[in-house]
């Protein structure tokens, strides 16, 4: 099933129509990397504009609608992906959700929806995509440093999700380096995206601006910042990199508090 090793390469992305996942795309147009938008249609975010933005950058991208929460859905995206470019080459699995949920609150409902979308959805992603990768694929999920490094409280499931994704990660880089697939995770610090300037469920503007502040770089990243480390380990660049894991937050973690 694997495509051609020649022509154009092929990204699939989840998630694609803000944040992270649109930065990606315009990374990967700008690389002459054919791009597949992933959208989920409950989101308010145009994934037309991610399209436009791939175009304006002389690059191809298909956007295709999907929920990560149904398999049948993302073994689709995966098909229409290999239909319209006759190959796979990159997968990330970046769609995520961020719920706050004090321990009391977090009902099986919350937690099963929650690692639905962040955890299981990212296993869906590299399962329907990984028939099509040939020799010299690379898969990244998108983890966090909540969960991947640090707790954060009203978030265990959010949490829970992310680290698992770790475990999700190192497991298929053994089990797929055979076929010359590797498999790595990024771990977001905090990056300003939609996601994190909700005030409900994240930080919110002023809790960003606040936050940088404590941040050896002196700021909150941007989303280009983590598309660009994705890019490295979707590129040849990184090609006896596989199983791990690499932190993207201005220093945030190493910083010591007294
Ligand atoms: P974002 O909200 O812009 O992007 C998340 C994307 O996931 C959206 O496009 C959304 O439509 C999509 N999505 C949500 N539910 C989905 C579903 N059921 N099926 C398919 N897609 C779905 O925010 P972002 O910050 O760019 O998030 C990208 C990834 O980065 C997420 O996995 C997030 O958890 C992770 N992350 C973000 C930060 C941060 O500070 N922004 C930090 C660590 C990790």
């Amino acid at each position: 099933m694997p495509g051609s090793t020649s022509g154009q390469q092929v990204a699939v992305i989840t998630g694609a129509a803000s944040g992270i996942g649109r930065a990606l795309a315009v990374r990967y147009a700008r690389e002459r990397v054919n791009v597949v938008i992933g959208s989920y249609p409950g989101d308010p975010h145009d994934p037309h504009e991610t399209l436009r933005q791939v175009e304006a950058e002389g690059g191809t991208g298909l956007v295709v609608d999907v929920d990560v929460r149904d398999a049948g859905q993302v073994d689709e995206l995966a098909r229409r992906a290999h239909e319209t470019f006759g190959r796979i080459d990159k997968v990330v699995a970046n769609a995520g959700i961020l719920r706050r949920a004090p321990l009391a609150e977090l009902t099986d409902d919350a937690w099963d929806d929650m690692l639905s979308v962040d955890l299981t959805g990212v296993l869906r992603t590299f399962r329907s995509c990984s028939p099509y990768l040939g020799e010299g694929g690379a898969m990244v999920a998108v983890s966090s440093i909540a969960g991947g490094v640090y707790g954060w409280e009203d978030h265990a499931h959010y949490a829970a999700a992310k680290a698992g994704v770790l475990g999700i990660c190192r497991s298929l880089a053994v089990e797929l380096a055979p076929r010359g697939i590797r498999v790595n995770a990024v771990i977001p610090g905090l990056i300003e995206t939609p996601q994190s300037s909700d005030p409900v469920n994240s930080l919110g503007p002023e809790g960003l601006e606040r936050a940088g502040d404590d941040i050896p770089w002196g700021r909150v990243g941007r989303p280009e910042e983590v598309a660009d480390v994705i890019w490295f380990l979707t590129s040849n660049d990184s090609r006896y990199v596989t199983g791990q894991e690499l932190v993207v937050d201005g220093g945030l973690i190493v910083k010591m508090r007294a």
